[in-house]
């Protein structure tokens, strides 16, 4: 069933004639999954999944989500399948639950509830004709950007060990709405000691949480994502952006981050802190050294680049509809 794995940046023919057929795309073809199923390609190669196709559809109502849950945690299953290495996500199912500002579990008491929630969702989906199952999980990390902290890898894990064709995907809200571009994070656990790491480019972490991120993340690696539309979703789409243009074109995103931006000033101040002490105690030297620098004048340049951009917005609308 395998064919020659191409690029995973490049599309290939067939994903390109799943994503454009609606046909393809939502009947669910129970006799391939079965196939795939038994013929592990997983356990030949520990990053046989490369990529993810997220539907708009699907994107809007978990970046609405976790909007909505603010500065709290949230969390949701996905629906969709996976096919040839690459995971295609249909829906987002959100879960009756919410976690605290640092932690979410789907796992723990509230798995009850939530396992009997999302059964029951199953049956809603089956009953019109959707068969597709769960493929994922999405939870949201506001303000800290998108990795996979010790609790996720865990959970993470497990998922993957109970269902092989799972990954998670994390969304930070904050930067989604500050950066104006929707913020999320796909990604595996490596099952193999011996699986190579990959080199992976993560956005700034917070002082408060490097540590953490520093831990785990060779435990997992992070899938590229891309987003498609299906012909049946742009009308759904057309119409809530009918209704909703005037509310987004109000929001000041300014005002809206504000306890955002000030976290995020602490934060590369405290950066800069901690580096001048660092550098001055010859802790970290020459072209480490530079690497260090360099991300911190990054994160300086990319929240001037926010304010400005915002503040830009903010004046061109003051002068149309003055
Ligand atoms: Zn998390």
């Amino acid at each position: 069933m395998s064919k020659q794995k191409s690029d995973s940046k490049e599309i290939t023919a067939e994903e390109k004639e799943i994503i454009s057929s609606e046909q393809k795309i939502y009947e669910y073809d129970e006799a391939y999954q079965e196939k795939y199923l038994k013929a592990k390609p997983w356990d030949k190669d520990d990053t046989h999944f490369k990529k993810v196709y997220i539907s708009t559809l699907a994107a809007m109502k978990i970046t609405d989500h976790a909007i909505r849950g603010g500065k709290f945690e949230i969390a949701g299953y996905l629906m969709g399948f996976a096919r040839e290495g690459v995971f295609y996500v249909l829906d987002a199912v959100e879960l009756p639950i919410v976690g605290s500002d640092s932690r979410v579990e789907i796992a723990g008491e509230m798995g009850e509830k939530a396992t009997n929630y999302l059964m029951d969702y199953l049956d809603l989906m089956e009953r019109v004709g959707r068969g597709h199952k769960y493929v994922g999980w999405y939870h949201s990390h506001p303000g800290f950007g998108c990795w996979l902290s010790g609790i996720d890898c865990n959970t993470q894990k497990y998922m993957q060990m109970v269902n092989k064709t799972w990954f998670a995907l994390v969304v930070d809200p904050y930067r989604t709405k500050s950066n104006r571009k929707i913020d999320f994070g796909c990604f595996r656990m490596y099952s193999n000691e011996k699986t190579a790491r990959l080199n992976q480019a993560f956005d700034s972490i917070p002082l408060n949480r490097a540590n953490e991120f520093g831990v785990h993340q060779n435990k997992y690696y992070r899938m590229p994502h891309y987003y498609f539309q299906s012909k049946f979703e742009s009308n759904i789409v057309k119409l809530i952006y009918k209704n909703y243009w005037v509310d987004s074109l109000c929001a000041n995103a300014l005002l809206v981050n504000e306890d955002f931006y000030q976290e995020k000033v602490e934060d590369v101040s405290a950066k800069l802190a901690n580096y001048d002490v660092k550098s001055k105690a010859n802790a970290i030297k020459g072209e480490k050294a530079n690497e260090v620098h360099q991300k911190k004048l990054d994160d300086i340049a990319n929240l001037n680049n926010q304010a400005i951009v915002n503040y830009q917005n903010e004046l061109i609308k003051g002068m149309i509809f003055k």
